[in-house]
């Protein structure tokens, strides 16, 4: 899968022990050093997912107008007999805040429940959409607001096995506000882990209301279309999509578009067009990352969807804003325009004026690609907010920045050793690029940096460097560049 595409692995906590998440994460590390490749590794909390107990007799049938029960009563003997219609539901704590009028939706959505009277231990629903229940299904109430707390005790031990095992990002589900965010770092923190970086899954209406809080919050999104979709209208995800990629590209934090990109992967070999074409409208919408999950976790071809996606990727890329692209000087300009724009907007944000500008520079020069040297990767983020058409290279001396940004668009993450003067930085850029055979003797490079190098420092500098012209590149290579020059 890496060698197919594959840049980020989520481990997902909702299934498996930790024994074999262990054995998992640790097979990952071995297949990404042994392919020279880094990947980047997600933990993904199961969060309050609220389930129905034991349903006796599964499956039961049930036809539209029948009532029944939910009850947190589980010894209740009703609840053994399947005649009785009274089935467990074991968390107090979401029985509490559903009313009635609600509506209960169950396995994904395909059996809805109206809730015709609700106390604090039985919720008594009409079946609205028929079908059959089984037990452990889900169960979402999209009209209620949830008290329950947004990370269960699962979720705790969780958390200190993706810290003890030094995961790249942690997932968190069902989050609905900022403060859900801000409680699962103040659990890192309270796990002497400073600095780990969060995704919020974006899935529950409370969600959609509160993003602006809850983007703050973290460092990055997941739009989690197959939650998203229970609890809001499938027909608005789309929307949803939109508006929560773009707000993610405005302030420069990665993206992801989740769930049944390629579905019908599972059991087929090619995916449907649909599907080829939902993976590119999510990257033209502006995703850093688009995500497999059934497809890839147990489905039939897991290697071929991912190079099915990975190819859709790239061809979208290729084709992204084709028409602007025809005319790289006035797009160059447009970009300049743009970042004056922005400028009066931002003040002065260093940042942003110079990754825009080093955008810029690299397209009307053609460049081999834009190379940010980076220590907490937010250059890199930057420059990829600009979505260039020239690739980065994200150089950092920071094991953690290098690994985490194989999550963001367009970025290939290089490790250097630490510098301090411009002048190292330029030597140990040319090495490591060299090294990896992705920068040849002549070639145009865009850099950029914050300078002092380090923490804080916005990005201050950019510089234009054809690679050589210091002396840089081992002289054997120069010469053998120059009689390939001289032959052709
Ligand atoms: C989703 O609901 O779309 C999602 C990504 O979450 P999970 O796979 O954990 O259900």
């Amino acid at each position: 899968m890496i060698r197919a595409g594959m840049d980020v692995a989520r481990i997902n906590f909702s299934h498996g022990d930790h024994a074999t998440h262990a054995r998992n994460i640790e097979l990952i590390r071995q297949a990404a050093a042994a392919e020279n490749a880094v990947v980047a590794i997600m933990g993904d909390l199961q969060g309050p997912k609220i389930r129905l107990g034991k349903v006796v007799n599964e499956p039961i049938l049930l036809k539209i107008g029948d009532t029944l029960t939910l009850t947190t009563r589980t010894n209740d003997p009703d609840v053994a007999a399947a005649d009785k219609r009274v089935f467990p539901l074991p968390h107090p704590e979401f029985v509490r805040d559903v009313r009635a009028g609600h509506r209960l939706l169950l396995d994904d959505g395909a059996i809805e429940f109206k809730v015709l009277t609700a106390t604090s231990t039985d919720l008594v629903c009409e079946v609205v959409v028929e079908g059959e229940l089984r037990s452990r299904k889900g169960v979402s109430a999209p009209e209620s607001r949830l008290t329950l707390s947004a990370l269960t005790d699962k979720d705790r031990e969780d958390v200190k096995f993706a810290i003890e095992n030094r995961l790249d990002y942690i997932a968190m589900s069902f989050v609905r506000s900022g403060k859900d965010m801000d409680e699962l770092r103040w659990l890192c923190r309270y796990l002497n882990a400073d600095d780990v970086a969060l995704i919020a899954k974006i899935e529950k209406h409370e969600a959609i209301e509160a993003f602006d809080d809850i983007l703050r919050a973290s460092d990055g999104i997941m739009v989690a279309r197959g939650d998203l979709g229970v609890e809001t209208p499938a027909e608005e995800v789309p929307i949803h999509q939109k508006e929560i990629i773009r707000r993610c590209n405005e302030v420069g934090k990665p993206v992801i578009t989740a769930t049944q990109m390629l579905q019908s992967m599972v059991t087929n070999p090619r995916p449907t067009r649909a599907e080829a074409s939902d993976v590119a409208n999510a990257i033209f919408d502006g995703s850093d990352a688009v995500m497999l999950s059934g497809e890839t976790a147990s489905g039939r071809f897991p290697i071929i969807a991912v190079e099915t996606m990975s190819n859709i990727a790239v061809i979208a890329e290729r084709n992204y804003d084709r028409g602007a692209r025809s005319n790289r000087v006035e797009r160059a300009l447009l970009a300049l325009g743009e970042a004056r724009q922005l400028g009066s907007v931002v003040g002065e944000n260093f940042a942003v004026a110079t990754s825009r500008t080093a955008s810029v520079l690299a397209d009307v020069l053609s460049a081999r690609a834009i190379v940010t040297t980076t220590w907490t990767g937010s250059t890199a983020r930057q420059v990829a907010r600009t979505r260039p058409k020239t690739p980065i290279f994200c150089v950092t001396p920071n094991e953690t920045t290098l690994q985490r940004m194989a999550l963001v668009w367009g970025v290939l993450p290089i490790y250097v050793p630490e510098f301090s003067t411009i002048d190292e930085m330029v030597q140990s850029v040319m090495r490591a690029c060299y090294d990896q055979e992705i920068v040849e003797f002549g070639d145009v490079l865009v850099l950029i940096a914050g300078m002092p190098f380090g923490a804080g420092s916005q990005a201050n500098f950019v510089k234009i460097h054809r690679v050589g012209e210091h002396g840089e590149v081992p002289q054997t290579r120069i010469a053998a560049a120059a009689a390939n020059a001289k032959n052709s």
